[in-house]
């Protein structure tokens, strides 16, 4: 564990010593308070040492910590799939869960290739995904990334996936294109992409709803999942949405494709759900996937020692059920909305301010060399980290991202506070970010 640490601390140049949390903020060891204004990475969405949280997590440990599911289930794990599928897009009738995003990618891609196998479609190989994602740093997640350099070192992968353009508005629209006709471009790629493979080889599209970590806040152009979904449908090609990132009301709504007028066959989900208190994910499942694996071999060929860990579904419950009675998902619009303001006020004519894109309490800056030109710095520059560093010296957490724009070049900042972040911890993330930049 000490070796752990310290490797941890020396690749990371020694990052201080979180000791304690409340609310936005998180204290270290000499003192020194930091509003934490990422979440983490997208993932406190209650804040730190919610009291609520922490009680619901007590009385569960004190009844019973853990039990293997191959042996029992418990009260809070049911109560939890219930609340999950009774708030999750149409037709979603089951809750799978894991404990954290990339096993729930994983758990999908599976769930989606045994399915074609059972129903008789063995052929269905192939998966298609979109440049510049993010899905996780498993195999299989690996896979499906957008980044390739960051699957290049560890090719060959072991499932065979076809890239295409994600939704990057500021970077590809045209500036005779409108949004929408930019969106049926992508769509018409898609198209070709499935083509080329055969329709019938395809297993899934696997996209990030709102894309997050590798590429900033990509939100989709109005139309493109319906056209998503539309060309699926045609196939017989099932929908992944990974919103471990964008998901659990983090854009205003539960669920992000919520915006979007779809619903997935199969839904990732994890970070916001136990908003950091445990590591837990789920996969949500339309109701044919589960009739099919049920009518077939009648068990889905996966799992995890720790799935469904009591205390993990006791936390994530409690959660779930503080952003349901507080009324938080209007609290993100309203919040979002005044950070969008703030953040446009004060960085809209920031010479290396790009971009200023988001949505709910979700943002990104992405920051060029010349707003003209829309020119990157040099990435050896590593003005990302640089950022991040500068912020924590001003008592303030970002979330850097580098390599956002092909993989190597692209500089971005992302935003996701706590739910529960007042109007003046607002103003100051806003504030702090401008003396960093
Ligand atoms: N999918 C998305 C969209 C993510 O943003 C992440 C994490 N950043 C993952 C999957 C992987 O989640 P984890 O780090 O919990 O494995």
């Amino acid at each position: 564990m000490q070796t752990t640490r310290v490797l941890h601390r020396q690749l990371q140049h020694l990052p201080p010593r979180a000791v304690s949390g409340s609310g936005a903020w998180i204290t270290d060891e000499h003192g020194q308070r930091y509003l934490d204004a990422c979440g983490g990475a997208a993932v406190s969405c209650l804040g730190h040492g919610h009291p609520e949280v922490l009680r619901a997590m007590h009385q569960q440990i004190d009844r019973l910590a853990y039990a293997h599911t191959s042996f029992f289930t418990t009260e809070v794990a049911e109560q939890l799939a219930n609340h999950l599928v009774a708030n999750a897009p149409a037709g979603m009738s089951h809750a799978y869960f894991v404990c954290g995003g990339s096993e729930a990618v994983e758990a999908a891609l599976k769930l989606a290739r045994q399915y074609f196998v059972e129903i008789g479609q063995p052929q269905r190989r192939h998966f298609i995904a979109r440049r510049q994602s993010y899905h996780g740093n498993t195999l299989g997640a690996l896979a499906v990334g957008g980044n390739a350099w960051r699957r290049a070192q560890f090719e060959p992968l072991l499932i065979e996936v076809e890239h295409v353009s994600p939704c990057y508005t500021y970077r590809d629209c045209a500036p005779d294109e409108s949004p929408e006709q930019y969106g049926q471009r992508l769509l018409r790629e898609l198209e070709a992409a499935i083509e080329r493979l055969g329709g019938a080889n395809v297993i899934a599209f696997v996209a990030e709803t709102v894309g997050g970590a590798t590429a900033g806040v990509l939100t989709p152009v109005p139309g493109y999942f319906k056209g998503v979904r539309q060309l699926c449908d045609r196939h017989g090609i099932l929908l992944i949405l990974d919103e471990v990132m964008c998901g659990m009301g983090r854009t205003g709504t539960l669920h992000a494709c919520e915006q979007e007028g779809v619903a997935p066959d199969l839904l990732t989900i994890a970070k916001g759900l136990g908003g950091g208190y445990q590591p837990i994910g789920a996969v949500l499942a339309q109701g044919h996937l589960v009739a099919a694996l049920a009518e077939g071999s009648g068990l889905f060929q996966h799992g995890h020692t720790y799935l469904g860990h009591a205390v993990a579904c006791a936390a994530a419950l409690a959660v779930q059920r503080v952003i349901e009675r507080d009324q938080l998902l209007p609290a993100v619009r309203q919040r979002g909305l005044q950070l969008q303001q703030l953040l446009q006020a004060a960085f809209a004519e920031h010479p290396h301010v790009g971009d200023i894109r988001g949505r709910g309490l979700f943002w990104g800056l992405e920051l060029v060399r010349e707003r003209a030109s829309k020119q990157c710095f040099d990435p050896a520059l590593r003005l990302h980290a640089r950022l991040k560093r500068a912020a924590m010296a001003q008592g303030l957490m970002v979330y850097p991202m580098g390599g956002t724009v092909d993989g190597r070049t692209g500089d971005h900042i992302l935003l996701a506070p706590p739910f529960i972040v007042s109007e003046d911890e607002t103003a100051l993330i806003v504030q702090r970010l401008r003396a960093a930049l």
